[in-house]
């Protein structure tokens, strides 16, 4: 029997996020599925006012700055940098269930109802969000930034240090300025181990340049209960960290490979979107033999088995069915490998907000 009408567009809460329904009815800063830029052709993504949330907070200074800084790096970082991407609700993320809670309580309400959050503790300003790649690390960033109705300014350290290598650190200036100017904002960073490792020698002065313009950032939005300046780094190479730099992140998570019922729910979404034809028991089966395949991975698994299909019975319009699977497997295992997995537990371990 196909599993087909039991398909979720959304992946339903397992556990309990507490805090979404006393946010009411949240309007995200995306028009028709995206974020714009304002009609003066301003540098950042409008933001719609919500009642009740803080206004956005606009730096006074910010004209005469602005008019001092190169207008080429200013044009790659509003071409480049600000994220248009989709909006992210947090049922588009399959799993990570006490992530999401703590995030969505310690983080996004605070900022959200600053006169409803009771929290002894201070909002944490910083995360450090670490695992193997393709296993939701950005969605959660986008999905943050889609619950704040704030910019999000998103850059990978690879790219500033190669494409951009003779600009990184007028770049990165930039980036941590406007994000400075247009509040509430957060700034994502993948491969931050790379600004911020232990291997940044004393004598890489473009390097430590950068290394130190981020950690006095990162002092700075710890320190100021004022602003409205989330920063996340990812990393898949947690233990590349100077341990200096990771304290700086008030939180830590460890992004894993979906889990059983995490793995359940992306597959049943992305075969919702091809014709397939699986029993209760193959979809058991897949979701047995898929353990360590990330997110993304699972996507690419299903998209294969489709196209293994197509290419098996030319002309033959069938769904998608589990022998098709079985091709899929062959060409597409899991690329964490166990060793790599166990690093992240001990890491997490001994630094994770969450164990
Ligand atoms: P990372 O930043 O950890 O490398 P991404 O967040 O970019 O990974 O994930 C890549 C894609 O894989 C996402 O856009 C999404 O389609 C899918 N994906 C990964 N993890 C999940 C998840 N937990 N739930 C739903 N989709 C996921």
């Amino acid at each position: 029997q196909s599993m087909k009408t039991m398909v979720s567009p959304t992946f339903p809460e397992e556990g309990p996020l507490r805090s979404s329904e006393t946010f009411g009815k949240f309007t995200p800063t995306v028009i028709n599925g995206e974020r714009r830029g304002n009609e003066q052709g301003h540098l950042f993504a409008q933001r719609i006012p919500i009642p009740g949330m803080k206004p956005p907070i606009f730096c006074n200074q910010s004209e005469d700055q602005l008019k001092s800084m190169d207008p080429l790096i200013l044009e790659l970082v509003n071409n480049e940098i600000v994220d248009c991407g989709p909006p992210v609700q947090w049922t588009d993320i399959a799993g990570h269930v006490s992530v999401k809670a703590v995030i969505e309580e310690e983080l996004v309400w605070p900022i959200l109802r600053p006169g409803a959050y009771t929290g002894a503790n201070r909002p944490p300003k910083s995360i450090l969000l670490f695992g193997p790649t393709g296993t939701g690390k950005t969605l959660l960033s986008r999905c943050i930034a889609t619950q704040l109705g704030s910019t999000l300014l998103k850059l990978s350290s690879t790219v500033l240090l190669s494409k951009w290598k003779s600009e990184s650190e007028k770049i990165l200036q930039t980036v941590l300025f406007m994000a400075s100017c247009h509040q509430p904002v957060v700034v994502f960073i993948s491969e931050i181990e790379l600004l911020l490792s232990v291997r940044v020698h004393e004598e890489n002065t473009h390097l430590n340049n950068l290394k130190s313009q981020l950690l006095s950032f990162l002092d700075n939005i710890a320190t100021s209960s004022n602003d409205d300046i989330i920063f996340i780094g990812t990393s898949q190479r947690p233990d590349d960290l100077d341990e200096a730099a990771h304290h700086r992140f008030a939180k830590k998570f460890y992004i894993s490979p979906p889990d059983n019922l995490a793995r359940r729910q992306i597959l049943h979404h992305t075969l919702a979107q091809q014709n397939y034809c699986l029993s209760e028991r193959e979809m058991a089966l897949l979701v047995q033999h898929t353990e360590g395949y990330s997110g993304s991975e699972l996507i690419q698994l299903c998209q294969q088995a489709g196209a293994n299909h197509l290419h098996g019975i030319a002309g033959q319009m069938q769904p998608t069915s589990y022998k098709d699977f079985e091709g899929a497997f062959c060409k597409l295992q899991a690329s964490t490998s166990q060793k790599q997995l166990n690093m992240y537990v001990k890491w997490n371990k001994l630094y994770g907000s969450r164990h």
